[in-house]
């Protein structure tokens, strides 16, 4: 596949932390500049922002507003800015819950920090979000409800199948990492999900290749190869379906 300058690249990379990168702005100009339309989601309200500003006048790059679970209590002060700054964007992650903490006080307060979050996206009606669901799938289900008027993404799912197959039954989409198209229980998993509910993340820098070298939103593409071998089918067709799942997300 090439990734030309100046063409678009057919590509989305639907979760990426630009703003963890050694030098954020050199990655959005690379990534704008090869047509890789990307979300950039953030950790905690306060840098959305500085992010935004970052894409501003971008085509491809996407600034999203979010608090992750992990830092809900921590953060619980910067929940006035989540508030304020949530109308100016559509684009909203990484929020959702993680449970890798047994704490009882923090996971309820990532639940009502995500409830409060998830009520009012469903309010403007038209927000897309990255979820996080580490150990929580079913709580997170539960707190979207059947009838959340926005679209959802659970990014990098790990929970059971049951909870997977309630999610795609309710239109959710399942966005897939390299980390994931390389581990057998996430294969496993993904074999579930119709091509129609996929979607390209990296969650880099997190992920890493397996050389170590932290994964930009370039490596979209090799989630899309590893995808084509598991579907068998063509790269460019896999490409193209993953693709157009992406415009229908933004479309309508
Ligand atoms: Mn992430």
């Amino acid at each position: 596949m090439s990734l030309q300058p100046g063409r678009a690249a057919r590509l989305a990379d639907t979760h990426c932390h630009v703003d963890l990168y050694p030098d954020p702005a050199a990655l959005v100009k690379r990534v704008e500049a090869c047509g890789i339309y990307t979300i950039a989601v953030t950790n905690t309200p306060s840098v959305f922002p500085r992010m935004r500003e970052m894409v501003e006048g971008c085509r491809y790059v996407r600034a999203a507003i979010g608090l992750h679970p992990e830092l809900a209590v921590e953060r619980a002060g910067e929940l006035h800015l989540m508030w304020r700054l949530l109308p100016e964007t559509r684009y909203v992650g990484e929020v959702g819950l993680d449970y890798v903490t047994d704490e009882p006080r923090s996971r309820r307060r990532q639940r009502e920090v995500f409830s409060q979050i998830v009520e009012r996206c469903d309010t403007s009606g038209d927000k897309i979000l990255t979820v996080h669901s580490r150990r929580a799938a079913d709580d997170v289900l539960e707190i979207l409800g059947e009838k959340f008027r926005g679209k959802v993404i659970l990014h990098w799912y790990s929970g059971s199948a049951r909870v997977l197959d309630r999610a795609i039954s309710r239109g959710f989409y399942i966005s897939v990492n390299t980390a994931m198209t390389t581990s057998e229980k996430s294969r496993q998993l993904l074999r579930r999900v119709p091509k129609q509910h996929i979607l390209c993340e990296t969650d880099g820098p997190f992920v890493r290749t397996a050389s170590g070298v932290p994964v930009d939103p370039f490596a979209t593409s090799d989630v899309v190869s590893n995808l084509a071998r598991e579907w068998d089918m063509p790269m460019e067709a896999a490409r193209d379906t993953i693709y157009q799942n992406f415009a229908t997300l933004l479309g309508g």
